[in-house]
């Protein structure tokens, strides 16, 4: 199946008012070229000097979210560009993102990740972390970023039912988070493996690479 037929495939069964990040990474140019005349326009990407370079060489109303663990020190490059930013794990990471996305006179939309996997290797805040974060929020310590919700991976593992416990806590989370702040809108969550399940689960946002593009080296 080419890239564009699986895109196709994946919208007839992505519900309405759940979005799709077509995750490139490690892909070529051209693969995100074959997307993009499909009518995709929101991809991700995990590495910064990877998106940077995308970014310059592929066409400009492209949507950029970036989904990997990111480096405080890198936020300024993507900072001009980057539409949505997944993985905040940190209040340090926002406040540099508030940083340069006032350099920058721009808002950039964020998401906190959550930790909901029981592997160690992910990152994210947990959930009492997160709900202290929310508690002492200074807005005005922010006036350059615009959370829109939660983000979370979960484990990586073939019991779907471990998964669906997992995606099921972060909908509650998102649900209980959405009391304190009315206008968040996005709870990303569901990969390849996983994003039917994330859907039931109350996904509102997909980020799928390997069903699209093919698997990863
Ligand atoms: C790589 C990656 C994806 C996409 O994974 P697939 O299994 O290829 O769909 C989604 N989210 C994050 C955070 C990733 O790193």
């Amino acid at each position: 199946m080419s890239i564009t037929q699986n895109l196709q495939e994946l919208r007839t069964q992505l519900p309405a008012g759940v979005g799709l990040v077509a995750v490139s990474k490690f892909k070529r140019h051209e693969a995100v070229a074959e997307a993009y005349a499909a009518g995709q326009r929101d991809f991700g990407e995990n590495y910064v000097q990877e998106l940077v370079e995308k970014q310059a060489q592929l066409p400009q109303d492209i949507n950029w979210h970036f989904i990997g663990h990111l480096q405080s020190n890198k936020v300024k490059y993507i900072a001009p560009f980057v539409h949505l930013i997944h993985s905040i794990d940190s209040a340090k990471l926002l406040k540099e993102v508030q940083k340069q996305a006032k350099a920058q006179g721009r808002t950039i939309s964020c998401l906190l990740q959550v930790h909901i996997a029981e592997e160690d290797t992910k990152s994210g805040f947990s959930p009492d972390e997160l709900r202290a974060f929310v508690r002492d929020f200074d807005a005005e310590a922010y006036s350059h970023v615009s959370i829109l919700g939660l983000m979370g991976m979960g484990t990586f593992t073939d019991d779907l039912s471990q998964t669906r416990r997992e995606f099921k806590g972060l909908h509650a989370l998102y649900l209980e988070i959405k009391e304190i702040w009315p206008g968040l809108t996005t709870l990303s969550m569901g990969m390849s493996g996983d994003w039917p399940c994330a859907v039931e689960e109350g996904s509102t946002l997909v980020r799928v690479g390997s069903s699209i593009f093919g698997t990863r080296k």
